[in-house]
This record gives structure tokens, sequence and C-alpha cells, in this order.
């Protein structure tokens, strides 16, 4: 997996051959690539704001769907995740 930065570099020293790179992918793929990975942040950014919500009203660790607690274990390996195992499934 690129991460963002190597497919900014990637794109900028193939920006004169679009679509003629026999090794590499084209122009159009790698901004596919890289219109992803925006979302995937925006979506992971989206959640943290949620989280940080929810910890203003005291309600941080309680499930958004049922109600219960949030085991520990779970906030550990997802800090922002809004639901519980059973409810996140
Ligand atoms: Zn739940």
């Amino acid at each position: 997996m690129s991460s963002f930065d190597d497919i900014v570099e990637s794109t900028s020293d193939v920006a004169t051959d679009d679509e003629h790179d026999p090794e590499g992918h084209t122009i159009a793929w790698e901004r596919q690539q890289v219109a992803a990975l925006l979302d995937e942040t925006r979506t992971a950014l989206t959640d943290i704001e949620a989280a940080e919500q929810r910890l203003d009203n005291g309600l941080y660790g309680t499930c958004t769907t049922c109600g219960l607690e949030i085991p520990v274990e779970r906030l550990d390996a997802l800090p922002a995740t809004p639901a519980c195992v059973n409810c996140a499934r």
C-alpha cells in the first residue's frame, strides 16, 4: 500500500508521460488512489469528531446504538468507535 506522499511523488514524476509508462500505473489510476485515501481520511476524521462530541457530552465509551458501555479493550483498539462489538457487526 502506497502512502499519500509516495503517490503524489510518483504522480509528479510521470506527469509529462500520462498513460504511456508500461512500468507504472496511469495518472488516472494514481488519482483514484489518492481520492480513495482522502475519502478514507475524511471518514476517519468524521468518526473522530463524533467521538470528541461524545466526550464533551459525557457519552464517550457508550454505544450509540444500544446504550451499553463499550469495553475498554475495544476503545483501546478503536478509540473513535461509536458502537459496541455486537452493534458494529
Ligand atoms: Zn451496542
